[in-house]
């Protein structure tokens, strides 16, 4: 088995690194914070020292940060996984970051002959503890058969989309189709509470209909507990749809609905709310309405 180093132990990263760990794979990981690193060594890993290091250490490199800057960073920045990367290394970076820079960032490792996929994650934590997030990928037909079983480990599924950067294009269409979705539930359940109905009966009885999806099944059973506890942040899902909107104008592609949501994201955002889970968006709509949809 190749040995892995692994950049970025947050809510999505720590699970799958211990998944990794669990399967019997050597890691090396590292991450700003201290406190995951010293929980993934405890299971097993070997603690990086940087991100230079990592590279140093390893042959496959998987990221799993924030956005564009923070993998930039990583990548490209002193200390970063490309110093320290030799000719036939692999970067996996599976956050989700504008699909413009994953092909800059695969350019500049091409010139020191490492190779890149960009394999973007869906599913959130609960999937990334069970080792079963959609895994999008872009990049190299060989480079995705050679570390495929190793994506298999973290998630259900792992479907080679296309080149450089389609993994995170992939990604804009899932996250603009999670983001309206949640938009249309919280329409819905905040009319229904308002109009006398209660919205655990509404949910029980259009969730086997054309009316039902995951997100309604994820999202409205956290909503009637009025559990907004993150999951995955507004302010990452503001990230996405920044990432979409840029994205598609640059190609000539106006996004009509997802411009809308963005803004309900960002009156969340001035309201305190940017750390709730995306699920909270349905207290802008009940707050518009001055109701609460709670069982
Ligand atoms: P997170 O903020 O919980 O974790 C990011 C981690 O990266 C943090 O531990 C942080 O300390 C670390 N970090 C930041 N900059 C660093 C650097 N330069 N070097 C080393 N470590 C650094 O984020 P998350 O929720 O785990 O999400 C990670 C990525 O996965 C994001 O792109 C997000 O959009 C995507 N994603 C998240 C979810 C979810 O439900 N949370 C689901 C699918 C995809």
């Amino acid at each position: 088995m190749k040995k892995i180093g692994f950049i970025g132990l947050g809510i999505m990263g720590r699970p799958m690194a211990l998944n990794l760990v669990k399967a019997g794979y050597a890691l090396t990981v590292y991450d700003l914070n201290p406190d995951p690193v010293k929980a993934l060594v405890t299971a097993g890993a070997t603690e990086g020292k940087s991100c230079q290091d990592c590279a140093e250490r390893t042959e496959i490199v998987i990221t799993m940060l924030p956005n564009s800057p923070e993998v930039k960073v990583a990548v490209l920045g002193d200390k970063g996984v490309l110093v320290g990367a030799t000719s036939g290394m692999i970067l996996v970076d599976m956050s989700s970051i504008a699909p413009l820079a994953s092909q800059d960032i695969a350019a500049r490792l091409a010139e020191k002959g490492v190779e890149m996929l960009d394999a973007p994650v869906s599913g959130g934590e609960p999937k990334a503890v069970e080792g079963t997030v959609s895994i999008m990928v872009g990049g190299k037909q060989g480079i995705f058969d050679e570390v495929k079983d190793m994506l298999l480990v973290m998630g259900g599924s792992a479907v080679l989309v296309g080149a450089i950067g389609s993994g995170n294009t992939t990604k804009l269409a899932n996250q603009i189709i999670v983001a309206l979705n949640i938009a249309a539930m919280s329409e819905a359940m905040v009319l229904a509470t308002k109009a006398g109905v209660d919205a655990e009966k509404v949910y029980q009885a259009i969730r086997g209909g054309l009316a039902g999806s995951a997100v309604l099944d994820a999202k409205v059973p956290l909503a009637l507990k009025g559990n907004f506890k993150p999951g995955f942040r507004i302010e990452l899902h503001i990230k996405d749809l920044a990432n979409a909107l840029d994205t598609a104008h640059e190609i000539g592609v106006p996004l009509p609905l997802t411009s809308s949501v963005m803004e309900i994201m960002q009156a969340l955002k001035v309201d305190g709310k940017a750390g709730d889970d995306h699920g909270g968006l349905i207290q802008y709509y009940e707050k518009l309405a001055q109701v609460e949809v709670r069982s």
